[in-house]
């Protein structure tokens, strides 16, 4: 061993910031086939929002790719989603 280098991380989550929050809608929305996921687009920081945020959209493309008599919208945030 040669040495070591120990690191601490201020930032190393997406925190939801009150102006980040305020603009959540806008960054999971999609343009059009083009989908954002990840830890920015969450209301959680960490894995786990980012693991959340894979899970809407594939249910996002799930449901626009599923012939129905009201196509989703892919552009759809969560919340209009969950009302479907
Ligand atoms: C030091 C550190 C410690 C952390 N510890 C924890 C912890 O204990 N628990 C926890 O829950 N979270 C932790 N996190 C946060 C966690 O790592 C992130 O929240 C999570 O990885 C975000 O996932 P993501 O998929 O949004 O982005 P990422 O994991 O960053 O994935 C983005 C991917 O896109 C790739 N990419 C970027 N640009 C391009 C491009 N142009 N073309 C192709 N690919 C591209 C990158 O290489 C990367 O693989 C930590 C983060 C850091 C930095």
């Amino acid at each position: 061993m040669l040495g070591v280098h120990a690191q601490t991380w201020q930032h190393c989550f997406a925190l939801l910031s009150p102006e980040r929050a305020s603009v959540l809608p806008e960054l999971q929305r999609a343009v059009g086939w083009l989908h954002f996921a990840g830890d920015y687009t969450s209301e959680t920081a960490g894995t786990h929002g980012a693991y959340s945020e894979g899970e809407r959209v594939a249910a996002q493309i799930r449901a626009a790719m599923k012939p129905t008599s009201q196509p989703a919208q892919p552009w759809m945030p969560r919340d209009e989603l969950q009302q479907q």
